[in-house]
């Protein structure tokens, strides 16, 4: 199975990647639009994890020494991205739902 890189935003507003079973925080992006991103236990859990992307590749990878957490990453992002919706639209809560399965946030 390929490896996607999902993008998401935190209730902070602040865009994130999940990929391969771990959570990112954008750090920067360079002129080349590489983006580095590091890896959310960076600080609490002194992870070394790295993760460069352009577009939707990966360009390289620093291992982690932390363990990865699929699910925590899942409800995070869905619970983030249908908070704003539904305080920031109209919308129905099964129709965000629903749409909120294909993420569409660029880490650009
Ligand atoms: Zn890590």
């Amino acid at each position: 199975m390929r490896n996607n890189i999902e993008i998401f935003e935190t209730t902070k507003n602040k865009p994130s990647a999940a990929y391969n079973g771990y959570q990112y925080r954008k750090f920067r992006s360079n002129l080349e639009n590489i983006i580095t991103g590091l890896c959310i236990s960076e600080k609490s859990k002194k992870c070394k994890g790295l993760l460069k992307t352009k577009g939707n590749c990966v360009v390289s990878e620093i291992p982690h020494s932390c363990k990865p957490d699929d699910a925590e990453i899942g409800v995070r992002k869905h619970v983030a991205n249908i908070r704003r919706r539904v305080y920031e639209t109209d919308e129905s809560v099964s129709k965000i739902y629903q749409e909120e399965m294909s993420p569409h946030f660029q880490w650009g």
